[in-house]
């Protein structure tokens, strides 16, 4: 589907981590994962070009389309800076849904790794679920941080850990460690991986995030003899390998 979207408002989640809302266009669906791609086309766009990519981070029976992305205060892209001046009623272009990023079969064992704002597909997927009573899933989420301050779901994931049977999160913070924390710290590697969740190689992996962070750990996770077909992938250009 391609057409327009109307911008509703923003409202702030975390630090740096905004929500932008939009009026779901009639006939419009998708599956809890899926991304559209925005284009602004009549802006002055910097080397980055007018498109972007967005997961919808809303549940497919939410009345709205919602995007969770990062606003960076110190040299946003063009596209940001535009997005971020939007008044309700403006409109942008967009193409989809679209993308494969999505909850396989009741039964799997999923293991979801997600780089700061990678987490938006799974928080689409959590939504789902909660919504439609799917509570007995067995999902094991890692999800890396520079601090607590930039959690763009926080309440959401102790939702889900009270209300799912089956799941369970590890939030690992890599810049800003706060005293007496007593989760991981570090960046998400194997080592971590393993620690956290030792039957991996029996789990569907999801991995999500910065574009170095996601080749990093399909590399790694292939070496140890993962089957390929167990990995899935979201790249998110535009971001540093530390989320
Ligand atoms: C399938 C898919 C789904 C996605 N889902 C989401 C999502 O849900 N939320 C989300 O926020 N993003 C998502 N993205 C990424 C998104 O499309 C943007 O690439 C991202 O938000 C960065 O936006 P920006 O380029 O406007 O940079 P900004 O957000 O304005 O800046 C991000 C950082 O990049 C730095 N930077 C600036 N210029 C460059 C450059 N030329 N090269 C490298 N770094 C530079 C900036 O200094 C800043 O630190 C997704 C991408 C894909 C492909």
């Amino acid at each position: 589907m391609e057409g327009k979207l109307k911008f509703i408002a923003k409202n702030v989640v975390a630090s740096d981590i905004w929500q932008l809302h939009f009026v779901k266009p009639s006939g419009f669906s998708h599956r809890a994962g899926q991304f559209i791609e925005l284009n602004l086309p009549n802006s002055k766009a910097d080397d980055r070009g007018t498109k972007r990519w967005f997961t919808i981070s809303s549940a497919p029976d939410d009345s709205d389309i919602i995007i969770t992305t990062r606003h960076v205060a110190t040299k946003p892209s063009t596209f940001k800076q535009d997005i971020f001046d939007f008044e309700s009623g403006d409109e942008i272009d967009f193409k989809g849904p679209d993308g494969k990023f999505v909850a396989p079969a009741r039964d799997a064992k999923l293991l979801w790794i997600a780089g700061g704002i990678g987490v938006t597909p799974f928080i689409s997927q959590l939504q789902s679920f909660l919504s439609d009573s799917d509570l007995s899933r067995d999902i094991k989420l890692i999800l890396g941080l520079r601090s607590l301050e930039e959690h763009p779901c926080m309440q959401l994931i102790r939702t889900a850990e009270q209300e799912m049977v089956n799941f369970s999160s590890n939030i690992v913070l890599s810049d800003v460690i706060p005293s007496g924390w007593s989760g991981k710290s570090g960046l998400i590697d194997l080592k971590l991986i393993s620690d956290i969740s030792p039957d991996y190689k029996e789990r569907q992996i999801f991995v999500s995030g910065p574009e170095p962070m996601v080749d990093a750990l399909k590399s790694r996770l292939l070496e140890t003899g993962l089957d390929e077909s167990m990995f899935h992938g979201d790249w998110f250009p535009g971001y540093s390998e530390k989320y």
